[in-house]
């Protein structure tokens, strides 16, 4: 019987993780080298595009090291912040992670967070640095570093290049020496752990697993111990890496199993698949819905695409049930949706999907969190829009997301990175060295004001060099409020905003100021009003476009000048009455541009 090594890589985004897989795909002969076509196991075109994995495709591959032979199930975790569920599931499902480094790039925020992750599943960690093909590869410092952080000897780093193949060979023998072969337990009852799943239209839900007692064959009635849905296994294999029907899997056992569920979101990863005939299993640990916290408001340009946009997004929901949706109207934009995304790269891997598969154009708004309110009863409530907002006496509590956020910076842009840091009011946990040149911060600071432009800044600021990870910690209690804006004294509520009520006021006096510079000047002078249950916190004003009614007459007609002078005066004053302002849909993108 061939040993089982079940295993993961960690990494920083572009650290070298699909290159890697693809040398251990090409050594092991899973694909051949002619077929072999660079990060083979990112398959959608997008996540090529943009070096970013989405999700990897597990693969098994087959070895043979001192004429013994092994079987190696890599599974990968989803690089990006947003699904750190995700990522801790695909741990929880390994024994063994290799952490992968950038030579050029040395340790960074996300490796560190990952790291973290992984010794809490107390994976045996294989360290490896990559790209040392790289002139400005730095080798050395990078081995200083990472055998500080891990406490290991420096020449237990593995060096290599995923690029050239160098040194990878020695990877995969590390995995077989020191991970250790998962424990095999056939006798007990079946219990695997759902890491990741795809729809089928035929199949139904197609989950990826791990088996962790027993085993299971087609046909078998399976449940799921935290959704209580049940299903049959219509077809189940291995990853080769495309699925490869077998005949059973058991116990150590990396795989995917059809279950002919048609309804995605009761399949939800992390959950823990039993058979029906043997119900008092004990679920696995670690379960959780990943919730969304924050939205953004997608139109389409042609008001005609609607449909379209609704039918593309109950696709892209089917393949992950993380993205919600509801509909929504705006004067200004037309018919749209609210939709709820795990974060910012969510929102634009999303958009991204929707222009490209489904050639639709669209207009977004800037994404803001998820709010929480406790009512007066103590009831709560989820706020995706501000419209919904209730009236400040029936609110007892108001609450928001927040973060850990993780920053690795050189310390020579530490000073920066703290002014910047202290602008977030959150709340400084620890300071660790990792180096004499590079220092980890640790804040807790609310995910509302690091979801727009708070990456950008921090690159800015550090030309680069710093990196950051965030993980959501959950609501807290956070005093806020609802800023309005009123033009000619009418509320538009496209604009309102919640926010920090320590902020809004300096925030109130930017949204008038820049409406003023944007909004094109009216036969008659408008008052623009930022106000907050309905107190005017902040106002400007837009002074009147004078048409020239004189122009035309030359010389010196008076009391004919003076007559269309006032003819135009009461023509204002009656276009005051009539009072409502049309915003300009141009106006309106020019201020969700934030
Ligand atoms: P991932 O985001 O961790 O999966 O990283 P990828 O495998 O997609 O690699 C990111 C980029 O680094 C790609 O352009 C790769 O071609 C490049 N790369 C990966 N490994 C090496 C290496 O060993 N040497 C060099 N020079 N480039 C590499
Ligand atoms: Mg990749």
């Amino acid at each position: 019987m061939e040993e089982i090594r079940n295993f993961t890589i960690i990494a920083h985004i572009n650290h070298g993780k699909s290159t890697l897989a693809d040398r251990f795909l090409e050594l092991t002969k899973t694909i051949d080298k002619k077929e072999m076509l660079p990060q083979y196991l990112d398959t959608l075109d997008l996540e090529r595009e943009k070096e970013i994995t989405i999700k990897m495709h597990p693969v098994r591959m087959a070895y043979i090291l001192n004429s013994n032979p092994y079987i190696l199930d890599l599974i990968d975790t989803p690089g990006h912040v947003d699904f750190s569920y995700e990522v801790s599931r695909s741990l929880a499902a390994v024994e063994g992670a290799i952490l992968l480094v950038d030579a050029t790039k040395g340790i960074q925020a996300q490796t560190v967070y990952n790291l973290e992750q992984a010794r809490k599943q107390n994976l045996v960690i294989i360290p490896v640095i990559n790209k040392i093909d790289l002139p400005h590869a730095k080798i050395e410092e990078t081995s200083q570093e990472l055998s500080e952080l891990l406490k290991v000897p420096q020449e237990d780093i593995i060096k290599v290049s995923a690029k050239e193949g160098t040194n990878v060979e020695q990877v995969l023998k590390a995995i077989i020496e020191k991970v250790p072969q998962p424990k095999i337990d056939i006798e007990s009852v079946f219990q695997a752990l759902i890491f990741d799943s795809k729809y089928d239209s035929f199949k139904g839900v197609i989950v990826f697993t791990r088996v962790f007692s027993g085993k299971i064959k087609p046909d078998s009635k399976i449940f799921l111990v935290h959704s209580g849905s049940e299903g049959e296994v219509k077809e189940l294999g291995y990853f080769k890496p495309h699925l490869e029907k077998a005949e059973e899997l058991k116990s150590g056992e990396i795989g995917y199993i059809a279950t002919g569920i048609k309804e995605t979101e009761k399949v939800r990863v992390g959950d823990t698949l039993g058979k029906l005939d043997q119900r008092k299993i004990k679920a696995l640990s670690g379960y959780q819905i990943p919730t969304p916290v924050v939205f953004a408001s997608l139109y389409p340009q042609k008001p005609e695409d609607f449909e379209s946009l609704k039918t593309a997004l109950l696709k892209l929901q089917l393949i992950d049930p993380s993205l919600t949706f509801e509909p929504e109207t705006r004067e200004a934009l037309g018919r749209g949706f609210r939709c709820g995304f795990l974060g910012n790269l969510h929102i634009e891997i999303i958009i991204e999907r929707l222009k490209r598969e489904f050639g639709l154009e669209l207009v977004i708004s800037t994404p803001s969190v998820i709010f929480k309110i406790i009512d007066k009863k103590g009831k709560e409530h989820l706020i995706f829009n501000p419209a919904d907002w209730p009236q400040a006496f029936q609110i007892q509590e108001t609450q928001e997301p927040w973060v850990r956020l993780e920053i690795l910076t050189p310390i020579n842009f530490l000073g920066q990175v703290l002014k910047i840091l202290e602008d977030l009011g959150g709340k400084y946990i620890e300071k660790k060295h990792l180096s004499t040149e590079r220092v980890l911060l640790i804040y807790e600071v609310p995910l509302r004001e690091i979801i727009v432009g708070f990456y950008d800044k921090l690159k800015n600021f550090t030309q680069g060099f710093a990196s950051m990870n965030y993980e959501i910690l959950g609501y807290r209690k956070e005093d806020l409020v609802k800023l309005e804006i009123l033009i000619a004294k009418q509320k538009e509520e496209a604009f309102s905003k919640i926010i920090s009520k320590s902020k809004a006021y300096d925030e109130g006096q930017k949204m008038v100021k820049k409406l003023k510079k944007i909004l094109p000047a009216q036969l008659f002078s408008v008052s623009l009003q930022a106000a907050i249950s309905g107190r005017i916190i902040a106002r400007e004003t837009i002074r009147a476009k004078r048409k020239d009614v004189i122009a035309p007459l030359y010389g010196g007609d008076y009391t004919r000048k003076r007559k269309l002078l006032e003819k135009q005066k009461k023509g204002k004053a009656k276009l005051k009455e009539i009072g409502k302002i049309r915003v300009p849909h141009k106006v309106f993108l020019e201020m969700f541009k934030s």
